[in-house]
C-alpha cells in the first residue's frame, strides 16, 4: 500500500512530467472513484494547466490553474492500496481498471489513474478546501521536528504502532515504514507513547526520518501494485528488516521476527531488540494466539 515514500516518488514524476502542462479533457470510466459529483469533477479539471504538485502524508495535491480566474482548483489523490498514477501515449492501450483519464494539450499523452481494488480517490477541491484537509493531517512525517514528534506523543494512549499509523500525531506512515521505524528504534509496537522514554521517543524520530529517506531514495517499496509515474516499481524491498519477515532471523540479532496483530493489522518487530516494556503486559484484548509472553 503506498506510503510517504511511494507518495513522494509519484510527486517527483508528475513535478518532472505534468507541470507546465495543460488537461483538456477529461474521461471518467468509473464514477466511484471520483469523490463527489464526477460531472462537475470533469468541468473542474478540463481546461486548467498543473502549476505545482504538493504532498502532506499520503495525500497528493495538484493545483490547476486557469486562464480566465485566479482561483485554482486543486486535484486531489489519494492513491488507497493498489492506486497507480502513469502518464501514456494517448495510443498505449488501456489496462484493465484505469478508471480516470486525463488527456494533456497536443493530444499526444495523457494521465490515467488505474486502481484494482478502488479504495483510492480522486477530488476537485477549492482552495479553502484544500487547506482545511492539509490541516486535518499531522505533520507530514519527513518534515516533522523533534519537539513536534515529541509533543504529539505525550499523552497517548494505546499501542505506538497504532499512533504511528493514524496521521494524526504524524502523517504519512503505514504498515511498512511504521515497521521499520520501530525496529530501527528498538522500541516495541505495543508500548505506550506517552510511556516511552525521551531518549527512545528522540530515537524514534530520527528512525522514522532516516527510514523514510532511504525510501525516497530507492523509489519506495513494491509488493505488488505500486508503481511510479513511467510505470517502474519501488527498489526498497531488498532494504526490509522485519516487515513480513515472520520466523526469518533479526538481521541484527538473528532472534526470529514474530508478528502480532495490533487493532486489526500485523505488526512485525524483533522479540529481543524491541523488548515489551513492563507497562505493556497490563494492556488486555490485544495478545493473539500466536503471541507467546517472553
Ligand atoms: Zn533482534
Amino acid at each position: 500500500m503506498p506510503e510517504l515514500p511511494e507518495v513522494e516518488t509519484v510527486l517527483r514524476g508528475l513535478s518532472k512530467r505534468a507541470l507546465g502542462r495543460q488537461i483538456v479533457a477529461v474521461e471518467v470510466l468509473h464514477t466511484g472513484i471520483i469523490a463527489g459529483d464526477a460531472e462537475d469533477f470533469i468541468q473542474r479539471v478540463a481546461g486548467r494547466t498543473a502549476v505545482e504538485v504538493r504532498r502532506k502524508g499520503k495525500v497528493l495535491a495538484m493545483e490547476m490553474a486557469a486562464a480566465n480566474t485566479p482561483d485554482s482548483s486543486y486535484l486531489i489523490f489519494r492513491l488507497g492500496m493498489t492506486g497507480q498514477v502513469t502518464i501514456q501515449p494517448v495510443d498505449t492501450p488501456l489496462e484493465l481498471h484505469t478508471h480516470v483519464r486525463m488527456l494533456f494539450r497536443g493530444g499526444k499523452e495523457e494521465l490515467r489513474f488505474r486502481d484494482v481494488r478502488r479504495f483510492g480517490r480522486l477530488r476537485c477541491l477549492r482552495r479553502e478546501e484544500f487547506e482545511a484537509l492539509f490541516e486535518s493531517l499531522g505533520p507530514d512525517a519527513q518534515r516533522v521536528t523533534e519537539a513536534e514528534f515529541l509533543g504529539a506523543m505525550r499523552g497517548r494512549r494505546g499501542a505506538i504502532k497504532s499512533w504511528l499509523l493514524n496521521q494524526q500525531g504524524v502523517s504519512g506512515l503505514g504498515n511498512i515504514y511504521a515497521d521499520e521505524a520501530l525496529f530501527e528504534a528498538g522500541i516495541h509496537p505495543l508500548a505506550q507513547p506517552d510511556r516511552v522514554s525521551p531518549a527512545s521517543a528522540r530515537r524514534l524520530h530520527r528512525a522514522v526520518q532516516k527510514v523514510l529517506k532511504r525510501a525516497v531514495n530507492l523509489q519506495g517499496t513494491t509488493f505488488r501494485d505500486y508503481i511510479d509515474i513511467e510505470g517502474r516499481p519501488g527498489n526498497y524491498i531488498q532494504r526490509l528488516r522485519v516487515y513480513q519477515k515472520t520466523g526469518q532471523p533479526c538481521p541484527r540479532c538473528e532472534t526470529p521476527v514474530r508478528r502480532i496483530i495490533i487493532a486489526g493489522r500485523s505488526s512485525h518487530f524483533c522479540p529481543r531488540c524491541q523488548r515489551r516494556p513492563r507497562h505493556v503486559a497490563k494492556m488486555r484484548g490485544l495478545r493473539t494466539p500466536g503471541y507467546k509472553r517472553s
